[in-house]
């Protein structure tokens, strides 16, 4: 007899939560477990600004997906580009960009989400993201290179233009990322004795009338006044009417000369999620509280791509896309998938929101842990002892404070290491949105494909 086949798209907090768990509790006779990722590593993304700003190396929060006791999971290097529910058929690019089939039992879907644009005219062709380990080395290298250009530039206009940095997007991701090249340019600053610090200007705005509103609105004035007083600027209610190569127009008018526009204004489902036809919630795909798709035999979806009905809170909420709920939720799933090939019965997902922390860089910080506001050095210690005891293994444990000492002790060396130079930089080369198939095409491959029954 052919054992189940568990197929996990995606290899980030769910996916890989998930897989860890079926790997723990089902004998390898039970079931195949396969694991369809781009990367062979799980990106630990809220310390995304610590590698753009170079506290953090990009290994150090790249976990190893085979570093583990009990790993036996089957990984095909390759994205999902479509999925076939009827057929219980996911279509996969391999990294090779070759096409194939994998047909499976159980399929959970985790691909997580990317980053939200909206139709602002040249926004897509001239903006960065902050989603994906190789936008943050790539900011990390711009930031440092408009630095040596503006330094060897005799043009006062093009310096003062290329030492002007905009960050879209008063969320944690954004705040975050402008307080931490902030951080970054202000430091590096030091090396460039012809450079005047007085030039260098951070932009941070959003059309929100506050920043990070789940943070309530002490804590979101706590981490403006932050912002403002290492001479941020911070303006509410605004975002950008366009983006050009050499400029930026705000939504007041406002015309900034800069080569550097940040957009982390928000994030949408994967765009897997609509290859499958099915009902979506802003996007993410509808499941129920046991993070299943009604209607359909064996699939699972979670994390960022998914709506899990929020029942801690109520009220028809859904689970807003943060870790702490990807996790949680990967961990629910297993379980769920052993009770179903168990034919034991299914559990809802439940959890209450543990807080938020925002490491705004050095001594600053802002957190509310179960519902306790700080900031400071206190808030400090809760945001970085909070993800330090989420990193997944102890090697990476070890990476990240190691990193995290010798940052404190030895600064940055500022290098720019040149990788990606002259390469395609746009949001979609980094977050490959445009590869996925229509809902049309994939029954269309999958039909063309698989070998019909004799
Ligand atoms: C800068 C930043 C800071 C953040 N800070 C925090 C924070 O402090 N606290 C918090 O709780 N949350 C934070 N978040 C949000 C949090 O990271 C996400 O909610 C979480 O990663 C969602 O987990 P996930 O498993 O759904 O998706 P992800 O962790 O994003 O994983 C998705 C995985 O699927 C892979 N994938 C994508 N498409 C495909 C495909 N077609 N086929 C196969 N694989 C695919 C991706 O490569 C990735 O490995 C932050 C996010 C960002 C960007």
């Amino acid at each position: 007899m052919t054992r189940p086949r568990i197929l996990v798209v995606g290899a980030g907090f769910a996916g890989v939560e998930c897989v860890r768990r079926l790997e723990r509790k089902l004998s390898p006779g039970e079931a195949d477990i396969t694991l369809v990722t781009p990367f062979a590593y799980q990106l630990y993304l809220p310390l995304l600004p610590q590698v753009a700003s170079g506290v953090l190396t990009p290994q150090s929060i790249a976990l190893s997906l085979r570093r583990s006791e009990k790993y036996r999971t089957r990984i095909i290097p390759g994205g999902a580009i479509g999925v076939d529910l009827k057929a219980k058929v996911c279509v996969i690019r391999m990294i090779t960009d070759k096409i194939v089939n994998e047909r499976y039992d159980y399929i959970v879907l985790t691909p997580g989400s990317v980053t939200r644009t909206f139709d602002i005219p040249g926004l897509t062709e001239h903006a960065f993201g902050m989603k994906t380990l190789a936008e943050a080395a790539y900011i990390r290298d711009h930031v440092i290179s408009q630095l040596d250009l503006a330094d060897a530039s005799q043009d006062p206009a093009e310096r003062a233009a290329r030492l002007q940095f905009v960050v879209v997007g008063g969320g944690y991701a954004g705040t975050e990322t402008a307080a931490c090249l902030q951080r970054l340019t202000h430091a590096a600053v030091k090396r460039y004795p012809r450079l005047d610090p007085g030039l260098i200007k951070w932009h941070l705005i959003d059309i929100a009338p506050r920043l990070m509103p789940e943070l309530g609105e002490k804590l979101g004035r706590s981490a403006q006044e932050v912002l403002r007083r290492r001479g941020i600027e911070v303006s509410l209610g605004v975002s950008i009417e366009k983006a050009g190569p050499e400029e930026v127009t705000f939504t007041d008018g406002r015309v900034i000369p800069t080569r550097t526009l940040i957009w982390t204004a928000g994030v949408v489902a994967s765009p897997l999620i609509a290859t499958l036809g099915a009902e979506t919630v802003k996007g993410r795909l509808a499941v129920t509280p046991e993070m299943c798709l009604p209607g359909s035999d064996g699939v699972f979806a979670l994390g960022d791509a998914a709506a899990v009905p929020d029942l801690a809170k109520g009220d028809g909420a859904v689970c807003p896309p943060t870790a702490q709920h990807a996790m949680r939720q990967g961990r629910r799933a297993a379980d769920n998938i052993i009770a179903a090939l168990r034919n034991q019965p299914m559990q809802p997902y439940v959890h209450k929101d543990l807080g938020l922390v925002v490491d705004l860089g050095g001594k600053d910080a802002v957190s509310k842990p179960l519902g306790v506001e700080l900031h400071g050095l206190p808030a400090q210690v809760v945001a970085r002892g909070y993800h330090w005891g989420a990193l997944r293994t102890n090697v990476a444990k070890t990476r990240v404070m190691t990193n995290w000492l010798l940052n404190a002790v030895a600064g940055d060396d500022f290098v720019r290491t040149g990788f990606q130079a002259r390469k395609p930089a746009k949001l979609k080369d980094f977050e490959f949105t445009d590869a996925y198939l229509t809902p049309e095409q994939v029954r269309e491959h999958v039909e063309q494909t698989l070998p019909r029954p004799a």
